[in-house]
């Protein structure tokens, strides 16, 4: 949420911050509260290290003020363990906190063994359950975000842990006794800092409410909380590692948007939601979420909303993708105005709908406005946080009972309904591709087989994750609905990857499940070095940049003057054999001149671009604002990209006077200049999704974009997967990919072209069918028969339009060789 400030005079005269917690207390309750102070004068408060309560106006406590503070806290308590997870992105150390009573925490690792032991549910009898859920202390994780702007996420953490280690009111001590918390002070640390540094810097300038010019988290931003199912961050694989370790009961996760006027936006969520979650998971969810309400209205915290904007279809959420795994996996979003500095509200600013303050069924306690401060937005997470805590005291037995019932009814459900398994063949189009996908599942617990005959691995649903495997694997079906979704629609992974997978419908045999062998890893994988699979991309490079000769014939490549050792090293890091002598005609591969266009305005599509190019070992180049005007472009590069975003966020970047100088404006026309005089020289731009519309008006392209002016209620896609049909395959650009290849459409352009169009149709949608291959998109007609990429010869260059998202969240793999291809030239 990002509402303008009212007035400068206000800002600095707010007056003195509410501290938080103030729970209404008893006079009893309150001499409590004060004898538990001195009985744990040892541990040190926040603000006696901090100098600061968290959730003061205009401060911020980055992720090493927060991890010092706890460390003080561990080293006077034996209430408290701190537990090293991994290293962050930016390598960092990162920890986590348990707290519980001493004795529980001297039982943790019996404890998570009993949870991990319920979670698969296999061996264990219903009795044994009931008895199982009866002894355990079970364990919940609550975490302190991974969207760093929505800094109430990880501040409000800190005053969360030393309440539960210290307080000894009756409700903290219940919760000690009863459950294990994983608390996580911040689920991005990286992103906790940055901002908080960012902050420092800016407060009380004029640019004290100014966006971040770079991502949060370094590659993807807020698409870390895109990548649950994908892991392919740092972060996800940490947090899933972990949470297969702990098997949670319950994964809270705060953010901070609510829609407003509401306070905090709890579940229940709106529709849809998916299917192959067990719906005792919504259930749960949905009573968690009234708990919360009816708790902060009890303790004087009114505005609780549910079931506006936020659906749960999209499974990409790492706060949703534990439903899977049977952990009630949820997040909530609370009120937002910019990092610590506080905002007041009037009426006026209300939408009209709302000015009246009505009593609503699902906003039964209606925020008045007046003032919000961080310490407020701390406060309703904090209190949130407590009722989980206290509901799950209370409902313990159950909860945990339940996630073993869910794993169990999972099993049996696929031991009588199809699919009663997938079967991947290890040889394929792209087989080094197929295995990442079965690395994927794997990293959440997935159990994979290998089977003797066919040659294939086979993912047996009688699983306890069954349901993710499905959700991944089939093709999404959209219910007709009249709100618009909040996230993508469609997203099947074996479409999106380009990986051969059949689902098998009819009951297995004793005999074929006899034959298989389940596997931990992928081993003996050596398949063709050509441009069909993507890993040939990453040995080239690795090849080139040993000073290796690479040649080129159509999809197959061959090597020369380059150490036969190294080379046989690189290609079975890259599960690669080594292909035959060059062909007649083949071309030598340049070593590569790339660069990536990187705005001020912290694209996240740039850094799924640089993530992908790194991954796959690209050299590339950013170029920045002022090296697109400083030009000479041609000197220095053959290719460079344009991650999608709009002309404006290229041509004028960000607002003078709302961001540090040296952050403000676009590449301005000078820059668009300097691009078309790169590729009239013979380099080679290219565009991806509506960063195509920039090319088009800027280099006056002769293409036009058919879906221009078409009304929304005629078409509208949030984001679905559609064929293309490769049209031009003796194109460089189009080497190596399926004849029909599916790729994420969202938002984009579709392309007619004009009658001096020079150049090639590399990709075209279907004619007279609907491209839909999953997800949701009205008005199929519109994209039937259009261009979907070009390559547009301009001077002695090519400017190669793509009118989808070829690199989409690191998932599309199937797509990628639209643009890798346009990296090695002519
Ligand atoms: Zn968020």
């Amino acid at each position: 949420m990002r509402r303008p400030q009212r007035s400068s005079g206000e800002r600095r005269s707010p007056g003195q911050a509410k501290a938080y917690p103030t729970s209404k207390r008893t006079g009893a309750g309150l001499l409590l509260a004060l004898f538990a102070t001195a009985a744990f004068a040892q541990v040190p408060t926040p603000e006696s290290v901090l100098g600061h309560k968290p959730g003061d106006d205009f401060y911020l406590a980055t992720y090493e003020d927060a991890l010092g503070y706890f460390k003080k806290v561990a080293a006077s308590s034996n209430r408290i363990k701190l537990v090293n997870v991994g290293k962050t992105t930016r390598g960092r150390e990162w920890w986590i906190a348990f707290i519980s009573d001493p004795a529980n925490l001297a039982q943790l690792d019996h404890y998570k063994d009993v949870s991990r032991r319920l979670a698969l549910s296999r061996g264990i009898t219903d009795d044994q359950a009931h008895a199982l859920a009866r002894e355990t202390k079970p364990i919940i994780h609550i975490d302190g975000g991974l969207h760093a702007t929505e800094v109430a996420n990880h501040q409000h953490t800190i005053q969360l842990g030393y309440d539960l280690v210290t307080s000894e009111s009756a409700e903290v001590k219940a919760i000690r006794q009863n459950l294990i918390v994983e608390l996580w002070f911040s689920i991005n640390p990286d992103g906790q800092t940055a901002v908080a540094e960012w902050y420092r810097q800016n407060v009380g300038t004029p640019y004290e409410v100014s966006g971040m010019p770079e991502l949060y988290q370094e590659y993807v931003g807020h698409d870390n909380n895109r990548d649950g199912y994908m892991l392919n961050m740092l972060e996800s694989r940490v947090v899933t590692k972990a949470t297969l370790d702990t098997q949670p009961l319950v994964f809270y996760t705060q953010h901070q948007s609510a829609p407003f006027p509401g306070r905090i936006y709890l579940p229940p969520f709106a529709d849809p939601i998916s299917a192959n979650m067990h719906p005792l998971m919504v259930r749960w969810l949905n009573l968690i979420g009234m708990t919360i309400a009816e708790y902060l209205d009890d303790h004087g915290l009114p505005g609780s909303m549910h079931q506006e904007t936020f659906d749960v279809w999209y499974p990409g959420y790492l706060d949703n993708i534990g439903n899977f795994r049977h952990t009630i996996s949820f997040f909530t979003e609370t009120a937002l105005y910019q990092y610590a500095t506080p905002h007041f509200y009037t009426l006026d600013e209300f939408p009209a709908t709302r000015q009246g303050l009505g009593e609503e069924m699902l906003y039964s306690s209606p925020w008045k406005g007046g003032w919000w401060r961080l310490a407020d937005a701390c406060r309703y997470m904090y209190e949130a946080d407590m009722a989980v805590l206290n509901l799950s005291t209370k409902y313990r037995e159950q909860m945990t009972y339940n996630k073993y019932r869910a794993a169990r009814d999972t099993i049996e459900k696929f031991q009588k309904d199809p699919p009663y398994a997938y079967q991947i063949p290890r040889e394929q189009h792209d087989a080094p591709t197929a295995a990442l996908l079965m690395e994927k599942l794997m990293l959440h617990g997935i159990e994979i087989h290998q089977a003797a005959k066919p040659d294939a691995w086979v993912i047996l649903m009688d699983q306890p994750f069954a349901g993710l495997v499905k959700e991944l694997f089939e093709p999404q079906v959209y219910p007709t609905l009249s709100q618009r979704p909040y996230d993508v629609t469609g997203w099947t992974l074996p479409y999106q990857m380009g990986v051969e997978a059949h689902a098998m419908t009819t009951p297995l045999s004793a005999q074929f499940r006899d034959s298989l062998r389940l596997i931990k890893d992928i081993n003996g994988l050596a398949a063709p070095f050509q441009f069909g699979t993507n890993a040939s991309f990453r040995a080239v490079n690795q090849i080139l940049a040993a000073k290796g000769k690479v040649v080129a014939a159509g999809d197959d490549i061959a090597v020369s003057d380059i150490d036969k050792g190294k080379l046989e090293a690189i290609l079975k890091e890259n599960r690669l054999r080594a292909g035959g002598a060059a062909k007649e005609g083949a071309k030598a591969m340049k070593p590569l001149r790339i660069g990536l266009y990187r705005p001020w305005s912290a694209s996240i599509d740039e850094g799924w671009t640089r993530w992908i190019l790194e991954q796959y070992q690209f050299p590339f180049t950013n170029i920045y604002n002022d090296g697109i005007r400083a030009g000479h472009l041609r000197e220095h590069y053959d290719t460079i990209v344009l991650p999608d975003m709009g002309a404006q966020q290229i041509m004028n970047g960000r607002r003078p006077g709302t961001v540090p100088e040296r952050y403000a404006g676009g590449i301005g026309d000078e820059g668009a200049q300097e691009l078309r005089d790169f590729v009239n020289d013979g380099g080679t731009l290219v565009t991806f999704n509506n960063a195509s519309l920039f090319a088009v008006d800027q280099l006056k392209l002769p293409v036009t974009n058919a879906l221009a002016g078409v009304p929304a209620a005629q078409f509208s896609c949030s984001g679905c997967l559609v064929t293309v049909h490769i049209e031009d395959a003796k194109s460089r650009i189009t080497a190596g990919l399926l004849p029909d290849t599916i790729v994420m459409f969202e938002g984009g352009p579709a392309f007619d072209t004009k009658s001096d169009f020079k150049g090639a149709v590399l990709a075209r949608y279907p004619k007279e069918r609907s491209p839909l291959a999953s997800g949701y998109l009205i008005g199929p007609e519109h994209l039937e028969g259009k261009a979907a990429a070009l390559d547009v010869e301009f001077g002695k260059g090519h400017v190669i339009l793509l009118g989808f998202k070829p690199q989409w969240r690191g998932q599309s793999h199937a797509a990628y060789k639209f643009f890798m291809n346009a990296f090695y030239g002519e």
